[in-house]
């Protein structure tokens, strides 16, 4: 009865790769099954606050996912939310999106909880260059899906996201700019977007 007195640490999922490789369609999967189990589930998604990042507020498919926004500044809201109220697992999607180090905080809160956590993000940015903590996750995680898609260019595996349109700059708010373009893409075939 002694390890009684701690809860059994959750279990991190991690589903990783490019856009278009049907990573929120995996999390939408895994919340209806979970749901029909009669588990208790949260969702949550990283609010991108510019579209000089890279996300989406569904799947590709158009199958809306139950979530609430968080703020992508403020991940520990997440924690807010979950409160005490019994929740047993918690979808995030786009966690690409958070800062490292405080959404690993919010992810170790919940494991330690006896969460069990199912995330997904992009590894890399358009740039190629490792996007938040996604790549952190994937070694900490329990179970790691990687994803992939198709290049738009030679028909290979694709791991990278390509931007192929929209503004370069980065300001918030404001209204009229061109809305930023992927395509999925292959290392090899992969180029940084200009503007
Ligand atoms: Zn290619």
């Amino acid at each position: 009865m002694a390890n009684k007195l701690k809860p059994k640490k959750g279990k991190l999922t991690v589903i990783a790769g490019p856009m278009f490789a049907g990573k929120t369609t995996k999390l939408l999967t895994l919340f209806s099954v979970l749901s029909d189990l009669d588990f208790s589930v949260l969702c949550f998604k990283a609010e991108a606050l510019s579209n000089g990042g890279m996300g989406h507020t569904r799947s590709h498919d158009e199958r809306p996912l139950p979530v609430i926004y968080i703020d992508m500044n403020k991940p520990e809201k997440i924690l807010h939310y979950v409160g005490s109220g019994g929740i047993q697992k918690v979808i995030i999607d786009a966690v690409h999106f958070f800062p490292k180090t405080s959404f690993m905080g919010v992810v170790d809160t919940l494991l330690a909880q006896g969460i069990d956590v199912y995330v997904n993000g992009l590894i890399f940015d358009y740039r190629k260059k490792e996007y938040g903590a996604t790549r952190v996750l994937m070694k900490k995680a329990d179970e790691c899906i990687e994803q992939y898609s198709i290049c738009v260019k030679c028909g290979g595996r694709a791991a990278h996201t390509e931007r192929v349109s929209g503004s370069t700059e980065v300001s918030i708010g404001t209204t009229g700019r061109k809305k930023a373009e992927y395509v999925a893409v292959c290392s090899t075939c992969h180029k940084v977007y200009q503007g």
